[in-house]
């Protein structure tokens, strides 16, 4: 893996590491350069570039699913994984899911790429059997009725137990199209699958929504997960939110958990699940099998 840092910021340099070590870990080699086009040509593209190509990246075979194993912090068993796209383009390699996803939520788009997703990570829970849970991301824009029947059917056909996937949607997203995602995701409730409030602590977290939403468990944003070590306004934050989830009956996950004493300090403030760089990036299926395999025998 190499990144030409030299003309960017720490937080451009970071972006580019991130995309050589997603890109290394599709080839052989384990090697990927960025060797600054990329940046350009990314930014030349139109999002009618974006959605047209994309339109046909399934058909072509360029979409996979990466998983990012998560831990339970009472057992240090592993609890479940996140499943999250992957969109390697011909021309361009790469492309971001925070770049491609919100294009196809401007269009009809987002509903094929979901139908998609949930097939694909259905169909290769059966690789990860002694996986107790999956997490799919859904955008809110597919929270109608169709997405009921389109994830009935998958469990169905891939013989999958409801109560092994959790469905995460966007806390932000939600709580601006309330009404009509809450009447969704009480009937996906229903099916027995778990719901998942992500990036919570970010849009405007309050009881009073909560209540309202058929929520299992709360994901604590990154930024607050990020920075509690050093400012303790974040810790105060993730203190409260586990509290609330606790008082709510919710399980919290942690994410974007990178280091050990990050980790250490969660547990004590009784968070019950981490997912992040410290246990595992996002890897492909057969990594994963791979990975789970390996720390069944440590
Ligand atoms: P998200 O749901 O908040 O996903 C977590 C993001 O954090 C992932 O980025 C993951 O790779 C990254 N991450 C995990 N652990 C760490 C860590 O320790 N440190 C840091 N710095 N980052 C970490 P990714 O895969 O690029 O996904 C970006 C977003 O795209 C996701 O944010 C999610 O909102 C969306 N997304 C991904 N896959 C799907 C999908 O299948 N459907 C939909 N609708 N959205 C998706
Ligand atoms: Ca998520
Ligand atoms: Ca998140």
């Amino acid at each position: 893996m190499a990144v030409d840092g030299s003309t960017g910021d720490t937080e451009t340099v970071l972006q580019q590491l991130e995309w050589a070590i997603t890109e290394a870990h599709q080839t052989p080699e384990k090697y990927a350069l960025w060797d600054g086009e990329k940046d350009e040509s990314e930014s030349r593209l139109t999002d009618w570039d974006i959605e047209n190509d994309l339109r046909q990246a399934a058909d072509r075979g360029e979409l996979s699913m990466f998983y990012q194993p998560q831990q339970d912090l009472a057992s240090g068993e592993i609890s479940g994984a996140e499943a999250l796209i992957r969109w390697r383009n011909g021309n361009r390699g790469y492309v971001r899911p925070d770049i491609f996803i919100p294009i196809a939520e401007r269009s009809a788009l987002i509903e094929e790429v979901t139908r998609w997703t949930l097939h694909t990570v259905l169909r290769e829970m059966e690789a990860l059997p002694n996986l107790p849970q999956i997490s799919i991301n859904l955008s809110v824009q597919v929270l109608q009725q169709g997405i009921v029947e389109d994830l009935r059917s998958a469990l169905s056909l891939w013989s999958v137990d409801p109560a092994r996937v959790v469905l995460e949607v966007t806390e932000s997203a939600v709580i601006s199209n309330l009404e009509q995602a809450v009447d969704a995701l009480r009937e996906l409730r229903a099916l027995g699958v778990g719901l998942s409030i992500d990036d919570f602590g970010t849009g405007y977290s309050t009881m009073t929504y909560l209540r309202q939403l058929p929520a299992t468990e709360l994901k604590i944003d990154r930024s607050f997960v990020d920075n509690m070590l050093h400012f303790s306004m974040d810790e105060h934050i993730v203190k409260s939110l586990i509290h609330m989830a606790r008082g709510a009956g919710l399980r919290t996950v942690a994410e974007g958990v990178e280091n050990e004493e990050t980790r250490q300090r969660l547990q004590q403030l009784g968070c019950d699940v981490i997912q992040g760089y410290h246990l595992a990036r996002p890897m492909p299926l057969e990594d994963c099998r791979r990975w789970l395999e390996d720390r069944q025998w440590t």
